[in-house]
């Protein structure tokens, strides 16, 4: 039986971002400007609040300043056009955040649409997406980004290998299918020439196709769903999922009966979670120098 490696996310973010705290300094020292990222924060849902709150930390740990603009929970459509249109304005303000997801009452495909496609960081911007499918991106997308790079970092290379991600969602399956099947040109070497198979919840035989994957990428949102009878012995498997589960949380994986068959695992918490913060992280950065 194989005792899957576990690919530590916390670790590997701890190592980019010690990368690019020395990137931001020597942007700092070259330019005199600090790359800031500006998050909006939208009503008062206690998940959201967690994540600014991490992503201020990260922030702060790197040297990119953060700033934070709290909107009441009635906020308008027209109102948080104002405000992003002001950050799109504002020559302090590298990236901006929304953090997702927006109350009801509020557009949010009007709003994420306004946001300079210099400055989305979260890579979210139609113009944004339709650079990343033509292998030109601007800026990559942080969490699949994130999944890339802990498989990377960790030795595992994708090129060549089969791999099949449960999930469309514009936010995480859909941009990591194209990642993962890029051109090597795009991204570093061995991060991507993957074949892809992207699954949903339409998909039959699901659980015979994952069985086919060398990497199997669980994006979902629904805890414990990928059994280890549906894990080719010796994969690699990436869990992005966050389910709420009592205090803590827990992936979309079934972690301790897939670690027997997997080669590798990422583990929920302390997975894809640091990696998706520390990318968001690059994005600023990379948004500030655009901008020189
Ligand atoms: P989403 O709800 O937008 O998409 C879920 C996808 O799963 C859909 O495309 C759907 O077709 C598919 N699906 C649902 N039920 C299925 C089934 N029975 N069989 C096969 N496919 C099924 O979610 P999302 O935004 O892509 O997020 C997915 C998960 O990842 C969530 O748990 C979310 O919290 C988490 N997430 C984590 C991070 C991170 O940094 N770790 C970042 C973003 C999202």
């Amino acid at each position: 039986m194989l005792a899957a490696k576990l690919l530590d996310g916390k670790a590997t973010a701890a190592a980019i971002q010690k990368e690019i705290r020395q990137k931001v300094s020597e942007f700092a020292s070259q330019t005199g400007r600090t790359p800031t990222l500006a998050a909006v924060l939208v009503g008062d849902d206690p998940a959201s609040a967690v994540y600014v709150r991490n992503k201020e930390r990260a922030c702060a740990n790197v040297g990119i300043g953060s700033r934070l603009i709290r909107l009441d929970g009635t906020t308008t459509t027209s109102q948080l056009v104002d405000v992003v249109g002001r950050l799109n304005d504002d020559k302090e303000v590298s990236g901006i955040l929304v953090q997702l997801p927006l109350p009801r009452q509020v557009d949010e495909q009007q709003v994420l649409d306004l946001i300079d496609p210099g400055k989305d960081v979260d890579a979210f911007h139609p113009v944004n997406v339709g650079l990343l499918s033509q292998g030109r991106a601007r800026f990559l997308p942080c969490t699949p980004h994130g999944c890339l790079q802990v498989m990377w970092r960790n030795g595992i290379s994708v090129s060549g290998r089969r791999a099949v991600v449960i999930g469309r969602s514009d936010i995480v399956g859909k941009p990591l299918a194209m990642l993962l099947g890029a051109k090597d040109s795009h991204l570093g070497d061995g991060m991507c020439n993957a074949t892809v198979t992207i699954c949903h919840s339409r998909t039959p035989d699901l659980a015979e196709i994952c069985r086919e994957a060398d990497i199997l990428v669980a994006a979902i949102g629904r805890a414990e769903f990928v059994k280890a009878e549906m894990v080719k012995p010796g994969a690699v498997v990436i869990d992005v999922g966050i389910n709420r589960k009592g205090e803590g949380i827990t992936g979309d994986v079934d972690f301790e009966n897939v670690k027997k068959v997997a080669s590798a695992i990422t583990p929920v918490p302390g997975g894809v979670g640091p990696l998706t913060v520390t990318m968001l992280l690059e994005n600023t950065l990379s948004a500030a120098r655009q901008r020189v």
